[in-house]
């Protein structure tokens, strides 16, 4: 039956294009409900706490993990989605699945793999995590993967080169690649879930990079879009002002910020959504992106972001970091590469089976499964040299 509560323009489970192996319905939940479940249960999922999102997970007890962040992320775009009658189940379920693909050591291990892979392909995170969930989950008898909805695999595949693309449309024609041969946009469910992920980390790595002592508040007043709550928080609350109200000062601002963001982006995309009215998830796809920022704050966000680029990513405590993760990354592949039977029996026996590609893409799945500390204690086994934690 279809779902009232859904505007026209939401996914409605009742309508879903299906999974890959048929399955017949669940008799408590919708199709939607039951991705966000098995996504939870997924051994993915739980690695994601020992993952980095900036900070190292060694490096403190309270800095975001990729699972906080992807948390964060679900609590974002769940309040938009409702606010927009949009689906509120899928956006769940594609928020907490956005990351399984990334690799130990965020963005430094994932460039390092894909150098590790360019002769073979390549190592990108946004598919990587659509082939955690579709071939590298071990959970099922029947098959590979966790078998999920179109739609929840369609907002996992947020970006897609178009190499990559064709790959894709030739094992599953008409599936989740073709969007990107024929520049078409996904559901309104996923567009939100790429903004929410934005607004997501630009607010707590604003939260992580001044308690780390990276950043200082003092600088930030060059954020307009930040020093606006700052000013206005102090302004109703003088108190926030002392030394020992810093941390208060600090959430009161970016609760402040992340409001105005969420309001922002409801209202804007109500706007798009007028202007357009589409009258179903097929005519979004053919639109262009109607889940977005008013102008002024996408401008604003941008800033924010440039802003974090120069003065958190790039800081040279945190490049510090980079460098030896990109090292360990590096120096595994090699190892794993060379002797197969380092990796666990079945990566080992999967890698010694195929051709050189076929091993590299092996290698290249066993250490992008990893956590940060097990990729660390590896390549400590391996060479002997402690270089992280
Ligand atoms: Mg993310």
């Amino acid at each position: 039956m279809p779902d009232h509560s859904l505007a026209p323009y939401a996914c409605d489970p009742a309508r879903s294009r299906g999974r890959r192996y048929p399955e017949p319905p669940a008799p408590t939940r919708t199709e939607y409900q039951r991705d966000r479940d098995r996504i939870v249960h997924s051994t993915a999922f739980r690695r994601l706490v020992y993952k980095t999102q900036v900070f190292l997970n060694h490096e403190g007890d309270l800095f975001r993990t990729r699972l906080t962040h992807s948390l964060e992320v679900a609590q974002l775009g769940r309040s938009i989605a409702r606010s927009l009658r949009l689906n509120e189940d899928l956006v769940e379920a594609i928020c907490l699945a956005h990351d399984l693909g990334h690799t130990p050591f965020g963005h430094a291990g994932q460039d390092m793999l894909n150098d590790c892979m360019a002769d073979s392909g390549g190592f990108e995170h946004n598919l990587q995590s659509l082939r955690v969930v579709d071939q590298l989950e071990e959970r099922y008898p029947q098959y590979d993967g966790i078998n999920l909805s179109f739609e929840t695999r369609e907002g996992i595949l947020k970006h897609c080169s178009r190499r990559n693309a064709e790959l894709l449309e030739a094992r599953e024609p008409g599936g989740v690649g073709q969007r990107f041969l024929m520049g078409q946009q996904p559901s309104l469910e996923a567009q939100l879930c790429n903004l929410a992920d934005e607004i997501a980390y630009n607010a707590h790595d604003i939260d992580d990079g001044v308690r780390s002592g990276l950043i200082t508040l003092e600088q930030l007043r060059d954020v307009p879009l930040f020093e606006r709550y700052r000013a206005q928080a102090a302004a109703e609350y003088p108190q926030l002002l002392q030394t020992a109200n810093r941390r208060r000062l600090l959430a009161e601002a970016i609760r402040r910020m992340l409001s105005d963001q969420v309001y922002d982006v409801i209202d804007a995309t109500r706007a798009a959504l007028a202007q357009h009215a589409p009258t179903d998830v097929d005519a979004v796809r053919a639109l262009p992106v109607l889940v977005g920022f008013s102008s002024e704050m996408r401008a604003q966000s941008r800033q924010l972001k440039g802003f974090l680029f120069h003065e958190l990513y790039r800081h040279p405590q945190v490049m510090q970091t980079t460098e030896r993760a990109r090292q360990v990354v590096h120096e595994l592949f090699a190892i794993y590469f060379d002797e197969p039977q380092q990796m666990r029996a079945a990566q080992a026996a999967a890698a010694l089976q195929g051709d050189a590609q076929r091993r590299a893409r092996t290698v290249a799945d066993f250490i992008g499964g990893m956590t940060d500390r097990y990729a660390a204690r590896e390549h400590e086994r391996l060479t002997g040299q402690r270089l992280l934690g």
